[in-house]
């Protein structure tokens, strides 16, 4: 299934790249939430989680290495940030080409809170 995503990695249409090699493009994110807030893709359109393979291990590992380097050249690296990569309609996934967003520079409170 091809999405805008599979477009902006092309460089068909206009993004705001800060990433690319063999495996990944990392851009960021048309309507941030954070001011921080880029998206780091595989070059290969998976669409969820649930479709990664062992084959695909490589390119999930660049996905971490990559988060972690475009950090320190964001600058946030030392103060944190967060990883989230939605999956399907209980994840609120939008764009089903996998993506994990990478959020930071301000604090971004609890995630997850408890029900007590
Ligand atoms: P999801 O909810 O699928 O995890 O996140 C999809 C993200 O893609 C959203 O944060 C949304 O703002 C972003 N997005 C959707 N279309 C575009 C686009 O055309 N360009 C860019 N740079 N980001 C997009």
């Amino acid at each position: 299934m091809t999405t805008i995503f599979s477009k902006i990695i092309a460089g068909e249409i206009p993004s705001d790249t800060v990433y690319q090699d063999d495996l990944v493009t990392a851009f960021r994110d048309i309507n941030p939430v954070a001011p921080t807030h880029i998206l780091i893709v595989p070059n290969k359109e998976i669409p969820t989680v649930n479709d990664i393979s062992e084959a695909d291990e490589a390119m999930v590992g660049r996905m971490l290495v990559v988060a972690g380097k475009i950090a320190k050249q964001e600058g946030i690296a030392e103060d944190g940030y967060r990883l989230i990569i939605n999956c399907g309609r209980d994840g609120n996934q939008e764009v089903f080409h996998l993506h994990m967003h990478l959020l930071g520079g301000h604090n971004l409170g609890p995630i997850i809170r408890r029900r007590n």
